[in-house]
């Protein structure tokens, strides 16, 4: 076995080279491009709890009680009466939801979707125009 100088001798093209200007350049863009792009995700991100937290205001009205999740157990299922007299359940923790014309049927709603991997944040049934 000889050095790996004395193979790189033999193979020139096999040697590592320090990265060319273009390489250099690729790398600094795609780095600036990743950059943007984790602020453009926290922006959106920022924009989106902004939403909710309205969203969560505006809710709390509606409030009426808190039971435990079809999905994940935890004691974080919101219940809310809203205007229009249907019932949504919402987990404050796993994200799954669900409505209807009563509790029942809005905890039954919330349970079917188990392994659906739905999340209010993402998409709220909560509007306070639902008439
Ligand atoms: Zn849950």
């Amino acid at each position: 076995m000889g050095e790996w100088s004395d193979y790189f001798e033999d193979f020139p093209e096999e040697a590592p080279q320090p990265p060319s200007a273009e390489e250099r350049a690729k790398e600094k863009f795609d780095s600036d491009i990743k950059d943007m792009n984790a602020d453009a995700f926290a922006l959106i991100a920022k924009t989106k709890k902004k939403v909710i937290d309205a969203a969560q205001l505006q809710k709390k009205q509606f409030f009426e009680s808190i039971d435990y999740c079809p999905q994940c157990g935890e004691k974080k299922l919101n219940v809310y009466k809203l205007e229009n007299k249907t019932y949504l359940c919402e987990c404050q923790d796993c994200g799954i939801y669900g409505a209807g014309d009563n509790f029942s049927t809005a905890l039954h709603k919330t349970a079917s979707a188990i392994g659906d991997n739905i999340d209010w944040r993402d998409g709220s049934l909560f509007s306070v125009n639902t008439k």
